[in-house]
């Protein structure tokens, strides 16, 4: 009878393992929406950066071309009135101090503007592509989703069916998420995981009257020969 309940707990365990598998797929998928979001989000700022940047150019141009139309008006009134050489020759030469910074300006407004018009572009795209990663992965998170549920069932299932000993069992173990898998076998007189030395009479109540045990060392339940 026993060696049913063996056969059982290692259908849990591959069923267990499924279900990691399963819940590593949705993270998976999860995943790389959110690596496409995180880098709209950076493309965004750095957007935004650049907005900022064109802004207090564009403040900074009428600033200047306020200035330049003040000095111009300046040097025009005193030549009106005949005024002194030299100050008039001042004014010309503000202006023309103002008048490069503007056309600096000018230079590095286009080249903003052209800037974010590629980057809108780049964003436009990045969009619509996000907007089909994330149907994908609603698709394959919600298929994996359901074969996930039907494994949970068929887990509570199986340890339903267990007795209590064996229900126990597997409930330790699985709480140790022993690396490779909780179960061991006896191998040449001791456990093929940790090489524990096992008795004569532990051997043959597991392999014989296929009595659940565990390795005292590494924990790990012992399957009978042949299961
Ligand atoms: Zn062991």
């Amino acid at each position: 009878m026993s060696a049913e309940w063996f056969l059982k707990l290692k259908e849990y365990d591959s069923l267990e393992k499924m279900k990691n598998g399963l819940l590593k797929a949705i993270n998976d998928e999860e995943g790389r929406l959110s690596l496409l979001n995180n880098k709209r989000q950076e493309q965004r700022e750095l957007e935004n950066g650049l907005k900022t940047e064109l802004h207090s150019l564009q403040q900074d141009y009428f600033e200047t071309e306020k200035k330049l139309n003040t000095s111009e008006e300046q040097a025009q009134r005193l030549r009106d009135i005949g005024g002194d050489e030299e100050k008039i020759k001042k004014f010309v030469h503000e202006a023309g101090a103002f008048e490069a910074t503007l056309f600096a300006h000018l230079e590095k407004i286009e080249a903003l503007q052209v800037g974010l018009e590629e980057k809108k572009t780049f964003l436009t795209g990045l969009d619509k592509t996000i907007l089909e990663i994330s149907a994908e992965v609603k698709e394959e998170v919600n298929k994996h989703q359901k074969d996930l549920d039907q494994l949970e069932l068929r887990l509570t299932l199986i340890k339903d069916e267990l007795p209590l000993d064996f229900k126990a069992a597997l409930e330790k173990t699985l709480k140790k998420n022993l690396a490779i898998g909780p179960f061991t076998r006896v191998d040449n007189g001791s456990c093929y995981f940790c090489r524990f030395k096992i008795s004569r009479v532990d051997e043959s109540e597991i392999d014989m009257q296929k009595n659940l045990k565990f390795c005292p060392q590494c924990l790990r339940i012992f399957l009978p020969y042949g299961s």
